[in-house]
């Protein structure tokens, strides 16, 4: 059972020949963490995070060789491709002309609006879709004079200023917005406060979150508060880790919330004093199969053959070890005993056969 989420119709975006907004699935997306410059490195991280479910991949441009390798960047990347850009306009409308098909700025960090007025035209030209960043650390000073701090009201404010002046001034529309702190409450209560306003998409996330554990926990309380409300068409989840973590974690969250599945989801006890298995370890390696495995299905990795089987029979298939034997259970049922060193084997011998009875529960595409 999934709580029941009614959905903000947002209109519709387009970064390349992904729809953002409107009833599109919840989009995931995260950012390469490689140098730029580093062609095959940059394309092997995209090609890592494609695999795991990634949809839009983004990249910094922070000079003009990143921008020169963001052309085959672009034409090999199985994803359309965002430019994260920083101050300096030249870099952005090179990378608009590399083929990106999006580019994150943050308006108030230009000092020149006329750069910033061409650099919109182009992505106007090209149908570049843009993401108006606003961050809580680099909010624009006739904003942070009034409100002092950089509180969810002034990060609206400006999301808001922008998002007009872009409209009105150039009638562009392709736009998305974000409202990132490091804070999880301040960046959910901006996003709340701003989606009363606009039905522009969002681009949900939590800035400078940390590493995997803590990271991960400030990020699904933002995003998971947001999406049960129905705010939010696009998430990354952003850790001091492997980028692909990033994209392991924004399934979870969706899938928790019944909005979106990718990979099985595994159900695993914790383990007690009647474990005569490394459970751990086996746990490890269900879970590292199962990444590989893009279907909607329960699968249960238990301590013990007595209680397992029945503690996990919401599980379409589950592994439980006893002393070097093990056992295969079908919806509680066992239906295979095996010695323990054929354990995985067997099970993933059986996932693969139950995937060929059910192949409605294949996932062919992320969407
Ligand atoms: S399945 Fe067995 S080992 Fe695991 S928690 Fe339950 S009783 Fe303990």
């Amino acid at each position: 059972m999934y709580p029941k989420i009614k959905r903000k119709k947002t209109r519709v975006v387009w970064v390349g020949n992904v729809g953002i907004g409107g009833d599109n699935p919840v989009r995931v997306q995260s950012m390469t963490n490689t140098d730029t410059r580093d062609v095959k490195a940059t394309l092997d991280q995209i090609h890592r995070l494609y695999e795991a479910g990634c949809e839009v991949i983004r990249v910094a441009i922070p000079d003009e060789k990143a921008v020169k390798a963001l052309k085959d960047i672009v034409k090999e990347s199985p994803i359309p491709v965002i430019a994260d850009l920083h101050f300096y306009t030249s870099l952005g409308e090179k990378a608009v002309k590399a083929g990106i098909a999006g580019i994150r700025i943050n308006p108030g960090t230009f000092k020149n609006k006329k750069n910033l007025d061409r650099l919109i035209e182009i992505c106007k030209e090209r149908k570049v879709c843009i993401r108006i960043g606003i961050n809580a650390g680099s909010l624009e000073s006739a904003v942070l004079k009034k409100y002092k701090i950089p509180c969810p009201k002034a990060m609206v404010e400006s999301a808001l200023n922008w998002l007009n002046y872009i409209i009105e001034k150039h009638d562009y529309q392709n736009l998305k917005i974000s409202l990132k702190s490091s804070n999880w409450w301040e960046t959910a209560k901006s996003y709340e406060m701003f989606s009363k306003k606009s039905d522009f998409p969002l681009h949900l996330g939590v800035t400078e979150a940390g590493g995997l554990i803590p990271g991960t926990i400030k990020n699904t309380m933002a995003i998971t508060y947001l999406l049960l409300k129905g705010i939010g068409d696009t998430i990354r989840v952003s850790l001091t880790a492997d980028p692909v973590e990033e994209i392991y974690v924004a399934f979870e969250i969706l899938k928790n919330l019944g909005l979106r599945s990718l990979h099985p989801d595994i159900i695993a006890c914790p383990t007690c004093g009647r474990c005569e298995i490394d459970l751990m370890k086996l746990y490890k390696e269900v879970e590292n199969w199962a990444k590989n495995i893009k279907a909607d299905l329960k699968l249960a990795v238990m301590g013990c053959i007595v209680n397992g089987p029945g503690e996990a029979k919401m599980a379409d298939l589950g592994i439980a070890g006893g002393k070097g034997v093990g056992i295969i259970f079908k919806k509680g049922k066992i239906i295979r005993k095996v010695s323990e060193k054929d354990l995985l084997p067997t099970f993933f011998e059986e996932i693969e056969k139950f995937l060929k009875e059910h192949p409605e529960r294949l996932h062919l595409t992320t969407s």
